[in-house]
Order: structure tokens, then sequence, then C-alpha cells
């Protein structure tokens, strides 16, 4: 993967902020579900009965939007240790397979108009195997990912993290970037800073598991009026037909 250190100080063309965890890939491949095992097996290892387990996974992915910030927080542990356990750990490469209709999506881009980049609360080695599996890793010229070897990384749907994306990609107009996520949470986070066009992707009536916990994917609740829902991704080409070729 090219990641782009250094961007030109004068780019106005728009970034697509690509979420990586169950947006490139569908919910039917179950990792959420691999995943949830991972962690709560962690929280087990730390000492807790499942039972405690299960009430801490989703009471920090609740608080802080990601498990691991309140292993981190509150427990003292190696988040490089944790990606290794959790992961590291998935057999990812029999879950998910070269997606050919993703990469004619990411090709159809016109990268005269926008950038293509990840933006992932996943560490950068499980960030980088996801995007080399489904075979569009060289579509992908930058990637925001959790920096677990610091201890203090921030994480969606922290303003931090958003603000650092903007930093390494060097935009100053927030109108310019296009995000799309399935964390409700981290698209209306997006909106609040002036995100320009977010999407939530959203496969309903797919199962998955948050914060250890399986539910069924639905709209609940309210969404901003700005932002746009899709439960297929080929649906971006009409959501946002100016960066497509045309
Ligand atoms: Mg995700």
């Amino acid at each position: 993967m090219t990641v782009r250190s250094t961007e030109s100080q004068n780019d106005d063309r728009y970034v697509v902020w690509l979420d990586i965890d169950n947006t490139l890939y569908s919910a039917s491949a179950k990792i959420s579900q691999a995943m949830g095992e991972r962690i709560h097996a962690y929280f087990v290892g730390l000492g807790h009965t499942d039972e405690e387990a299960s009430v801490l996974h989703h009471r920090y992915y609740t608080q802080y939007g990601l498990a691991l910030r309140g292993l981190v927080r509150h427990h003292d542990i190696d988040a490089l240790d944790f990606d290794r356990k959790c992961d590291g750990s998935l057999p990812l490469e029999e879950m998910l397979k070269p997606d050919p209709k993703l990469r004619n999506l990411l090709q159809d881009i016109d990268r005269s108009k926008a950038r293509v980049w990840g933006l992932t609360n996943a560490y950068k080695t499980h960030a980088e195997r996801v995007l080399r599996i489904l075979g569009v890793d060289d579509q992908i010229e930058g990637l925001v990912f959790c920096d677990y070897a610091n201890s203090d990384f921030f994480c969606k749907p922290e303003p931090e993290f958003f603000h650092d994306a903007l930093k390494r990609a060097n935009i100053i107009d927030t109108s310019k970037c296009l995000f799309i996520d399935d964390s409700k949470t981290n698209v209306e986070a997006a909106r609040k800073l002036g995100w320009g066009r977010c999407v939530h992707f959203c496969e309903h009536g797919m199962q998955a598991v948050e914060g250890g916990k399986e539910k069924m994917i639905a709209q609940d609740g309210t969404i901003p009026d700005d932002v746009v829902v899709i439960s297929k991704l080929e649906e971006l080409r009409t959501v946002w037909p100016d960066i497509f070729k045309a």
C-alpha cells in the first residue's frame, strides 16, 4: 500500500474516506462475530468472569467506540498484544475473498477529482491485510488507522482522530471530505465536525456483533438530514456521482 507522506499543499480534490471493517466487506462475512469472541476471551484472560467480560466489553465499546480504548485506559494492557490475539488471529483468508466489484467501484472513481483513503479504528496490520485480501490495496492512497503502538491513541468517534486524519491528508476545507462508515456514531461525529458528504452504510436485517452483543442491523433512531443511508456500496455511484468517471 502506498501511504503518501507528503501531500500537496494546494490539492483541492475531494477525499473519499472509507471505513474498512464491515463497510468494505459485508456483515455476512461474520467477521464481527469472530472478533467479538476474541475480545471476549481477552477480557476473560484478564481474570474476569464471562458476565463481567460482557458488561465491560459493551461498556467500553459504547463509551469509547472501541473496546480496546477502555482496556488501555482502565486495565493498562498492551494494545499490540491485544491486536495480535484479536484481529491478528482472525482467519481472514478463509472469511474474505477478492471482491472484483469493489475493485471496479474504486477504479471508477476519477482520481483527478478525488483521493481515496482508508479511515479505520483497526491497527494498520489488520487494515492492510483486509485491503490486500479484498484485492483493493493498490486502490487506497493513504491510510489513517488507530496507532496501537502509542498508548494514548485516539479512535473514531473522538474528534481528535478526525482532526488528525485531516492533518495527514492536508485538508483544511472539511466540505471536501466524503465519508462512509457502518457505525452511525462515527458518521454523526464526522457530520458534527463539518465533514461534507457523509454516508451511513447500513445492511438492514443482517446480524452483526457490536460491543460483544449480537444484534440485527437496523437504522435505529434519527439520522441527520444530510446523511445518506445505503445498504450496497454500488449505491455510492449515485450518491456521489460527481466523483465517478463519466
Ligand atoms: Mg466499521
